[in-house]
């Protein structure tokens, strides 16, 4: 940002009577250490006076607030303010009763100063935090060592839909208990379905080989953090025999190419799956506002059995929900796919190909080292003509830059540059804004306008699976 101040030639005073002398037309170029001469005489950079400038004397200045439940696209106050007066959200949606997080920002300040922030309406909380110089905005959304810079954070649970907006009342006041700043802010959530997981214990014959999943409460813990829904419940195991026998002989075809015979055993075990969804399955979702998938959990026995599958396409290869998805049980999975630190997140991976969320298709990829951050080589496979994955990498982001999640069970941030889209094949993984918004309309939460944009363009290739 460069121009010239409109203080040129002129002395300016702050609230402490010191003297800025302008010698004459000062070059206005923030965040570039130009130095100007300030009476008595030491040095200040010009952000640090634009900065005492722009409060005019006052104390710090909240200058962003981010309400997220997983993940947020990034806004100044002024851009959200926009935001909800278009549409009462912001950029991504809030969820009803899925715990939220108000995360206050503030301008930085050129001293630490000590100031309080009230909170009314959805919620109604006060605190007290000492704001530190060279704290920036990203330092606080971020958290990140050794700055530790802090941010305000207020937590409550979104109302209902049907309850119309909900308002959020800031003031901010001084160390005196001067009220310095005050905003109201109007915001409306979407009800979405709840997700239910019944787990299918796959067995190769009856009663033998049968599928386990010890990872499951891990991978419900998960998808209750990323998953734009209040309720993700896994039910008891059923069992399900697919015999494996019958699968070696014969060949076996996919896409007319001759494949190994595992994965004609997947696809026709994922069908079976399937066919478990019934139509009174369905009746109980559409009437409680449910989504019910079945994952299938095999036993894999070598390491060319590690596979996991979910989704389903329709005949121009496109991916589209399904109601099962299926994956191996065994953490042996690490040493074929090393980036997948956690079988649980490859569970979830496939869960999302069940809401129908597709791969980034990325061919940039911040390379697995044998440690996390990285993504493994063949893990963001294109599937079906278009990824709605726009961005040069897997990490999260939005269009304009890294975004900061938020993980409201330990209430720390996630860091964009260690956390990739959990539908790339990476570690670690989170999700994205874009696919936090795909998900809001697979749980049954309405149209986002931001994912009709979000398309890649990108040429069709042939489809991958897992
Ligand atoms: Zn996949």
């Amino acid at each position: 940002m460069t121009g010239t101040t409109s203080a040129d030639k002129e002395p300016i005073f702050d609230s402490a009577g010191n003297e800025y002398s302008y010698a004459t037309s000062i070059p206005f170029n923030v965040g570039i250490q130009d130095n100007i001469c300030v009476s008595p005489c030491s040095y200040v950079t010009m952000a640090q006076v634009s900065n005492q400038l722009t409060i005019n004397g006052q104390t710090a200045t909240i200058s962003s607030v981010e309400v997220t439940q997983a993940i947020q696209q990034y806004q100044t106050l002024a851009d959200l303010k926009t935001s909800l007066q278009t549409t009462g959200e912001p950029p991504v949606p809030i969820i009803s009763g899925k715990p939220a997080v108000m995360r206050i920002y503030f301008a930085s300040v050129p001293s630490a100063q000590t100031v309080t922030v009230r909170v009314s309406g959805v919620t109604n909380d006060s605190k007290t935090v000492d704001l530190q110089p060279n704290c920036s905005e990203p330092d606080q959304r971020s958290h990140a060592a050794p700055k530790n810079c802090p941010s305000i954070d207020f937590y409550f649970n979104p109302p209902p839909d049907a309850a119309g907006a909900w308002a959020v009342n800031l003031t901010l006041s001084d160390v005196n208990g001067n009220e310095v700043q005050r905003e109201s802010l109007n915001f409306k959530s979407r009800d979405t379905n709840q997700l239910l997981i019944h787990p299918v214990s796959v067995c190769s014959a009856s009663g033998e080989d049968c599928g386990r999943a010890p990872w499951l409460n891990e991978t419900k813990v998960f998808l209750s953090k990323i998953l734009p829904t209040n309720s993700v419940t896994v039910g008891s195991f059923t069992p399900l025999t697919m015999d494996r026998d019958s699968f070696i002989t014969p060949p076996c075809i996919i896409d007319n190419q001759t494949v190994y015979w595992f994965y004609c055993w997947v696809d026709s075990t994922q069908k079976t799956l399937g066919a478990l969804y019934t139509h009174e399955d369905a009746s109980i979702d559409s009437h409680l506002h449910r989504s019910s998938k079945y994952l299938g959990i095999y036993h894999a026995l070598t390491l060319d059995e590690q596979q996991g599958d979910g989704g389903d396409f329709d005949p121009a290869g496109n991916l589209r929900p399904s109601p099962s998805a299926i994956i191996s049980d065994s953490l042996i999975a690490q040493v074929f796919r090393p980036a997948f630190e956690n079988v649980a997140y490859s569970a979830a991976h496939e869960i999302g190909h069940s809401l129908g969320l597709l791969h980034t298709s990325t061919d940039q990829l911040t390379p697995y080292g044998g440690s996390p951050p990285g993504c493994w080589p063949y893990g963001s496979r294109q599937q079906g003509p278009v990824s709605h994955w726009p961005y040069p990498t897997n990490n999260i982001q939005s269009g304009s830059q890294f975004e900061y999640g938020w993980d409201w069970v330990t209430h720390r941030p996630i860091d964009p540059v260690l956390n990739n889209e959990f539908m790339a094949y990476c570690a670690y993984s989170w999700i994205s804004p874009i696919r936090y918004n795909e998900a809001i309309q697979a749980l049954g939460g309405g149209s986002v306008p931001s994912v009709a944009s979000a398309s890649s363009g990108a040429k069709p290739r042939a489809r991958t699976r897992s």
